[in-house]
């Protein structure tokens, strides 16, 4: 079988990786012009005074387990976004090389790999099939020059789960010639097993997780990508060395311990509910035309008037997200499911 790297830029596969200052917390740091005393109302474990430790061994670990992988195969950055971005600057050699990406979808994948000069070509989900892939039309637009294929499961803006087996047949497919990213940064409101069980067995597939959702924890920017433990090397080289600070290892640390797994399972489970009722309420509402089905923690809505439907909801206090700009949704809404009183004040504006 062909290794991942073949597809990366050829500049980054030769680059060595900046000599960060060693990691030995036996010894005392003289090697790291880091000042010597920490502030006096630093409360951290490890002084902020200190660099943190460059992909923390004990964070890396935790997130292994939380994501039922090997250690060598994760690779913790800056949020997903981070991830998105690492894997364009990587993988995507600028005037050269391109993205597929499936619309209606998440605006990242597009923003990175512009910003890295590679081209993006698009594959529409078929909006008649709810959002399905069309798994012919993305393997005949897969010419050689793409790199990265960005499918999103379930997906944003839409709520839907991609079919498994529609996703495998792609990586098979590509093996070689693309890599296949699978974002999953709502699969725990899906209730279904992550690909990232695959990812021993397929080299070329790369999927996306993050605590900003399900976990909460949007504001300590913890994301992380799964791959092959070749592709996690090449992509370490070019995350800054200290991308984590030491709030967000400390307090992912803190957030992940095993005692705090079952009440966020118990936030999942009731988010899972509200959304249940926002939908159903939703679909009584005269100006709603349709309510899609959503396994994320999101409902795509489609309006008679979306834009008296923005204005009814800012003066309740509620903002909502324009999605019309998307192929396919010029009259939708994306609607994030809320506590229990801000849906039911929604539903009041709305009706
Ligand atoms: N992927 C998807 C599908 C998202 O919706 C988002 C955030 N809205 C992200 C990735 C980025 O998440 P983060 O950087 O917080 O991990």
């Amino acid at each position: 079988m062909s290794s991942p790297l073949e597809l990366a830029r050829p500049e980054i596969r030769a680059l060595k990786a900046y000599d960060h200052a060693a990691w030995e917390p036996s010894l005392e740091r003289l090697h790291a012009n880091e000042l010597p005393w920490a502030a006096s109302d630093d409360g951290m474990c490890e002084g902020l005074n200190r660099y943190p430790e460059p992909q923390p061994r004990a964070l890396i670990e935790r997130l292994a387990g939380l994501y039922a992988v090997p250690p060598e195969c994760i690779l913790a950055g800056r949020g997903s976004d981070e991830a998105i971005d690492l894997l364009s600057r990587g993988f995507c050699r600028a005037g050269e090389d391109a993205v597929i990406v499936c619309p209606p979808t998440f605006g990242m994948y597009a923003i990175a790999a512009r910003i890295q000069g590679a081209d993006v070509l698009r594959v529409p989900l078929q909006v008649a099939q709810d959002f399905a892939l069309d798994e012919d039309a993305l393997l005949q637009r897969c010419t050689s020059n793409v790199k990265l294929v960005f499918l999103c499961s379930p997906n944003n803006p839409t709520g839907n789960l991609l079919s498994e087996p529609a996703v495998l047949r792609i990586a098979a497919s590509l093996a070689g010639r693309a890599l296949v990213v699978v974002d999953e940064a709502y699969v725990e409101f899906a209730g279904q097993p992550s690909l990232a069980r695959h990812v021993a067995r397929l080299s070329h597939l790369v999927v996306l997780r993050t605590l900003s959702k399900a976990h909460g924890l949007a504001g300590a920017r913890c994301g992380t990508l799964i791959a092959s433990a070749e592709i996690v090397s090449l992509l370490r080289k070019i995350i800054p060395p200290y991308a984590l600070t030491q709030f967000t290892i400390e307090t992912v640390l803190r957030q992940l311990e095993p005692v705090r797994l079952e009440p966020m399972r118990v936030r999942v489970a009731e988010l899972g509910a509200e959304r249940a009722w926002v939908a159903a309420h939703l679909r009584d509402c005269a100006g709603v035309v349709r309510v899609w089905p959503s396994q994320a923690n999101f409902v795509l809505v489609e309006f008679h008037d979306a834009t008296s439907a923005l204005a009814k909801a800012r003066a309740a206090g509620l903002l909502l997200r324009d999605v019309r700009s998307q192929p396919g949704l010029e009259r939708a809404l994306r609607i994030t499911i809320g506590t229990p009183e801000q849906n039911r004040r929604l539903l009041r504006a709305l009706q």
